[in-house]
């Protein structure tokens, strides 16, 4: 049986905000080592007027199609959205948006790229 959704499979193959932005304001990245899988995101957040919301918002990576889609799908979730709404999002948010279920070993693979977006913008949220 496929475990992967017909929705998932086609954001791996053309996932959605992938690439780079010129001068973002964090770039983070983050590997999961048991599957080897990698993501790096990219946002560019306006600060004013508040509450602060990501006006854009890029990933790039590699790894297996989990990971991959759920990175893609997370971005299309989260532009515009309040720095605030995007710390609050958990683990159930992301299996519904995926929409599928997943054995804890794909549970990794699917959370990199939240665990990836929140560091990104926890360390925008920090004062400098
Ligand atoms: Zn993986």
């Amino acid at each position: 049986m496929d475990i992967y959704r017909e929705q998932i499979l086609d954001h791996y193959k053309h996932p959605r905000n992938f690439g780079s932005l010129e001068n973002p304001d964090v770039k983070v990245e983050e590997g999961n080592v048991t599957c080897g899988d990698r993501i790096v995101i990219e946002i560019k957040s306006t600060l004013y007027p508040l509450p602060s919301t990501i006006s854009d918002i890029k990933f790039s990576g590699v790894g297996c199609a989990i990971s991959q889609a759920s990175a893609s799908m997370l971005t299309e979730k989260v532009k515009g959205m309040t720095l605030e709404d995007v710390m609050k999002l958990n683990s159930k948010d992301i299996t519904d948006m995926l929409g599928t279920e997943l054995t804890p070993s794909r549970i990794k693979c699917a959370l990199l790229s939240l665990d990836v977006l929140q560091k990104a913008v926890a360390s925008l949220q920090t004062p400098t």
